[in-house]
């Protein structure tokens, strides 16, 4: 809590927690669930937590480096223009690049799509003391995929159980998975594809292809809340975030995240030399 009782109030791993409290077509995507404060609050917030989730990220990759075979998986899962990607340079990055294993998903490459869906998700798992992050995840193959007709529905339906036989075995292995549904409003979404077009450096961020996508807002909506219905489970769970407001989004991820590396009970590794002898031996030397 902060100076004048601002800060989180109540934990982002229950309010955000999908559930019947968090309906998709119910959501306030411009609401600040659990936090009370101003973007001044949870911008200084994001920094002192960055810290915080540099230091436990450290400790999960020099455990790594000693045989500790964890891991932690963040999926970023998002309507176009929910701030994946910022989402990734703000929190993330304040973590040391080198203990992160980053892989976003696009449109599958004709080899991808010769193997089964998870094939190129099995590639990119997070190796032993990394923090894995999904830009689009295996989800694409039960939102993208149903909405554009691009497998029968018997195909996809069936995914859902794939993905919770996959998701609980790669936790029972070890890797801590967060999974993250971010949603903006069909206004911001607007906004955000305007200023798109009207800024030069980010035009190369528009794609065409996302107005169309925005006539398919009811399909998609339903099939995020079939998704979060049929795959939210206690070795991975998933969290509802509203992302209008892009200051909240990151402190909610940024808890999480740090959630999940609490859950681990990490310290720092034991030394396996003697650290008086190696005293002596470099005053020596
Ligand atoms: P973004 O919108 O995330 O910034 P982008 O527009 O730069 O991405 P890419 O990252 O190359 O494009 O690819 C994202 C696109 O790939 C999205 O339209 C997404 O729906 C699509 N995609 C991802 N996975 C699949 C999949 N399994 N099947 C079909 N399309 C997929």
């Amino acid at each position: 809590m902060g100076n004048n009782g601002d800060g989180w109030h109540t934990p982002a791993r229950e309010v955000l927690r999908a559930g019947p409290h968090n309906q998709v077509a119910e959501l306030d995507t411009n609401g600040t669930p659990g936090f009370s404060g101003d973007k001044e609050l949870g911008t200084t917030l994001l920094e002192e937590r960055g810290a915080v989730l540099s230091d436990l990220q450290e400790m999960l990759f020099a455990n790594g480096r000693l045989g500790d075979e964890r891991s932690v998986l963040l999926i970023l899962q998002g309507m176009d223009t929910a701030g994946k990607g910022g989402m990734v340079r703000s929190v993330i990055g304040h973590v040391d690049p080198q203990g992160v294993d980053h892989k976003a998903f696009g449109v599958p490459t004709p080899e991808e799509k010769r193997h089964h869906f998870l094939w190129r998700v099995h590639k990119a798992l997070p190796r032993d003391g990394q923090l894995g992050v999904f830009d689009r995840s295996h989800y694409e193959d039960v939102l993208v995929a149903r909405v554009r007709n691009l497998v029968p529905e018997t195909v996809w339906r069936r995914r859902y159980d794939e993905i919770n036989r996959f998701e609980s075995d790669l936790a029972g292995n070890g890797t801590t998975i967060v999974k993250v549904a971010m949603f903006v409003s069909l206004d911001e979404q607007k906004h955000r594809l305007a200023e798109r077009l009207e800024r030069r450096d980010k035009h190369w961020k528009y794609n065409p292809s996302d107005v169309d996508e925005r006539a398919l807002w009811p399909e998609y909506q339903q099939a995020y809340q079939d998704m979060l219905d049929k795959t939210d489970t206690e070795h991975a769970p998933w969290y509802v975030v509203p992302c209008d407001r892009k200051w909240y989004s990151r402190i909610a991820v940024m808890e999480l995240l740090i959630d999940a590396f609490e859950g681990l009970d990490l310290d720092w590794p034991e030394p396996n030399f003697d650290i008086e002898a190696e005293k002596r031996r470099l005053e020596e030397s």
